[in-house]
């Protein structure tokens, strides 16, 4: 299950244990505190009330749960790399167990999930390093390559610095003056087919690049803010790009593309083959 599904399906959970620990409550609604024990960048929760501000009212899920007498929101900022730390929280406060979580965390470990070893799967949460590498990284990672390399444009840095000024130096999301990282508005990988072009490429804040992801693109994300997503439409015109997903024949790429991302499979398991023939196990006495 992914960390976007398993927060709200755990949260009435937490919740419920809040109720009995006031105090863990209150930590839960600090942001220092849900950055040091979860990774993410807003307060677990915050009461629905004080979350006025649009920017970050996008930052937390629609939802509302009563906890100790608070009607509360819970952040929706998670990524990936948060799932170990949720499900580490989830066992230190009894809301599951070693069992539990090892159901949990295999879910994600790999889209390979017969060749990882029990043991790793289960020391996962404790020690991400003891995870092996997954194939589905180099698929993803190939998936993004072949995307990244289609067609002939060419650009520099100088053409990335022209691009953050002619958005002001500001987030294309939130619009706020913070760190700028390449965002790419049509995410580069097999369900949404997005391209290394310039016309793709927009300035984000991280927290934004990291909310936004691989899930959604810009208009999923700009959703309510057409004003927003107009500027980044009329970037794309600017520099001749048309997402593919626009095209008629998208179902058709994204087929092509899924049959590279699964033909990698196979090639990785034939190399282990031989190599495993070629290696000599030394018995150590
Ligand atoms: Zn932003």
């Amino acid at each position: 299950m992914k960390i976007g599904k398993l927060v709200p399906k755990y949260a009435p959970k937490i919740f419920t244990y809040c109720e009995q620990h006031p105090g863990e409550s209150k930590n839960l609604m600090d942001a220092e505190y849900s950055n040091r024990i979860f990774g993410v960048n807003f307060p677990f929760c915050m009461e629905s009330k004080a979350i006025e501000h649009v920017a970050n009212n996008r930052r937390f899920w629609a939802k509302t749960y009563t906890v100790c007498g608070k009607t509360v929101r819970v952040t929706n900022n998670w990524f990936a790399n948060s799932k170990p730390k949720f499900v580490q929280y989830l066992i230190d406060k009894n809301i599951i167990n070693e069992t539990g979580a090892t159901d949990l965390l295999q879910s994600i470990n790999t889209s390979n999930p017969q060749h990882v070893h029990k043991a790793e799967q289960k020391s996962s949460y404790s020690n991400k390093r003891y995870r092996k590498p997954a194939i589905g990284d180099s698929q993803n990672g190939f998936v993004r390559s072949i995307l990244g390399n289609l067609g002939n444009e060419s650009f520099s840095d100088s053409d990335w610095i022209e691009v953050k000024k002619s958005f002001g130096q500001k987030c294309v999301y939130c619009e706020e003056a913070k760190v700028l990282v390449m965002d790419h508005a049509v995410p580069i990988n097999r369900t949404h087919l997005g391209e290394h072009r310039l016309g793709n490429l927009v300035p984000a804040c991280k927290e934004c690049n990291n909310e936004k992801g691989g899930y959604m693109d810009y208009r999923e994300f700009l959703s309510s803010e057409p004003k927003r997503l107009n500027k980044i439409e009329e970037h794309m015109h600017k520099h001749k790009y048309t997402p593919l997903k626009d095209q008629e024949n998208f179902e058709q790429m994204q087929e092509v593309i899924k049959l590279a991302h699964e033909e990698l499979n196979p090639l990785s398991k034939r190399y282990i083959k031989i190599l495993n023939a070629m290696r000599v196990e030394k018995n150590i006495n």
